[in-house]
């Protein structure tokens, strides 16, 4: 790239980026400010403040969305409470996307040939929004557009956040040290989008910061980790708990000062047996690509809401509140933060329980448990010891996460509906949601395609994939729907 000396005086990677720069931390002053001063106000003064932001919120979705102009109809022009707004779901508002946002620019058919390129990854669009995709759990990929205030009050809610893990030194990009982000890079996912985001902006923060793909083999991502020598680790429990093994076994040589984890539920045992084998504390963020940085880990491992800026609502499966202590069917949210694509009382999925004691650490925002996301690692035997093999030490059992699972599944064949469920150490069996028995067809080539490649590549000896004739199905007990289990002594044994 030619290197104008603006930009080169100013440490950007253009002049452009550097405005974009400063605008963004002139934002997050501000936000981090209005955070201080909430966490300083008295209960009366924040109940306050929650409420002028839901009504605010409510206001903008009314007059500025046409759907939710529709949407709300029945319901009194004023009115505050927020339970008297009937929710909504991802499949209604993509389904209405182009109604949805509140910048009629926004064109869904246009922000979908824009996330189909992976080369633009964390590219601004308009000039000025963040846009992210995710996966589908319910089989509807969404596209979330974020405003320049949204993404600034959830790097300001980072930034005041960590200071309850205790440990501020290990900020990411507060000091010198190097940041390694292990997560799934290759498309637009709001972690790889906000990271990336980041590294442009802040030239010095991409010199300390490389991100690695958890779709590689694990042998490759710990010898590339070994080399890099992280001070600070981020990614998703599954994978943190796949890396500790490794640190155990003395293959990963690296000893951070601190983690981060994000995306999925984090266990107490798992978080238990990652700080044991790192010799560091693991600092846990709750959120969604619908609203990042909901909640927040404490040096006591509870969640504490971040309620000035998301309002979750814990509830059964017909959207009746959930008392503190029991475990919802499912939680509404609301963002408070992002006004281009008002998400109010959006039904996430997540089980999670309210706590009903105050926390040891002092923090007076409500603290929550997030039951975990409930996919299973699948655990297969190694290519060599098929081969006979077996015995020599480095055959380790091939552990595959499900999310590095799901992502190759989506990206290589665009199929969000399935249910991969391992019913023997090697046979996978595959439920396919499809029109008819000629999709259902091919889409299962497509996917036992895509599924036996990466399973190759990942190490893992060669496995039966088997076509289930049934649809996807939730758990008759939890009500849960999971896209990769594995049945009860289907593992291989490691
Ligand atoms: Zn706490």
């Amino acid at each position: 790239m030619e290197t104008n000396p603006l930009s080169a005086f100013l440490g950007a990677a253009s002049p452009w980026e550097w405005l974009r720069a400063a605008d963004d931390l002139w934002r997050w002053g501000a936000y981090a400010h209005e955070i201080r001063a909430y966490d300083r106000a008295d209960e009366a003064t924040r109940a306050a403040i929650r409420q002028r932001r839901v009504a605010s919120m409510i206001e903008h979705a009314r007059s500025a969305s046409a759907f939710y102009r529709e949407h709300y109809r029945q319901v009194a022009p004023g009115s505050i409470e927020l339970a008297a707004y009937p929710p909504v779901t991802r499949k209604m508002l993509m389904a209405r996307f182009d109604d949805w946002v509140t910048d009629t620019r926004l064109k869904k058919a246009e922000l979908l040939s824009f996330v189909a390129d992976p080369a633009r990854i964390a590219d601004p669009w308009l000039g000025k929004y963040t846009v992210w995709t995710s996966s589908g759990t319910t089989g509807v990929p969404g596209v979330y557009v974020q405003d320049p205030d949204a993404i600034a009050v959830y790097t300001a809610l980072v930034t005041s956040r960590f200071e309850l893990g205790g440990d501020t030194a290990a900020l990411p990009g507060s000091g010198s040290g190097r940041l390694a982000f292990v997560a799934a890079i290759d498309g637009h996912f709001a972690g790889i989008v906000s990271w990336e985001r980041q590294r442009r902006l802040y030239p010095p923060i991409a010199l300390a910061a490389r991100a690695f793909s958890i779709l590689q083999p694990l042998p490759d991502l710990v010898a590339q980790l070994n080399e890099w020598q992280p001070d600070f680790i981020s990614s998703y429990p599954t994978m943190m708990t796949l890396l500790a093994g490794e640190r155990r076994a003395g293959r990963l040589a690296v000893s951070p000062h601190g983690l981060w984890c994000g995306g999925e539920g984090l266990a107490p045992s798992d978080r238990a047996d990652i700080e044991e084998a790192f010799g560091c504390r693991i600092v846990e963020d709750y959120g969604a690509s619908e609203c990042m940085n909901m909640a927040f880990g404490c040096g006591h491992g509870r969640l504490h809401l971040n309620d000035d800026w998301v309002v979750l609502e814990p509830v059964d499966e017909n959207h009746r509140p959930v008392p503190a202590g029991e475990p919802s069917a499912t939680v509404l949210v609301t963002n408070l933060a992002n006004r281009v694509q008002p998400l109010i009382r959006y039904d996430l999925g997540d089980s999670v329980s309210l706590d009903t004691t105050m926390c040891p650490c002092g923090c007076s925002r409500p603290s929550l448990r997030v039951e975990g996301r409930g996919d299973d690692m699948l655990v297969l035997e190694p290519v060599h010891a098929a081969r006979g093999a077996r015995g020599g030490g480095r055959d380790a059992v091939v552990r595959i996460l499900p999310l590095a699972v799901e992502t190759v599944i989506e990206e290589e064949t665009d199929i969000h509906l399935f249910q991969l469920t391992q019913t023997a150490p090697d046979i996978l069996c595959l439920r396919l949601d499809a029109d008819g028995e000629h999709a259902r067809a091919s889409a299962f080539r497509r996917v036992k395609a895509a599924l036996s490649r990466f399973l190759q590549q990942q190490g893992a000896a060669p496995v039966r994939i088997e076509l289930d004739p049934l649809p996807p199905e939730c758990n008759p007990v939890s009500g849960k729907f999971r896209r990769v289990r594995v049945l009860p002594g289907a593992h291989c044994r490691s």
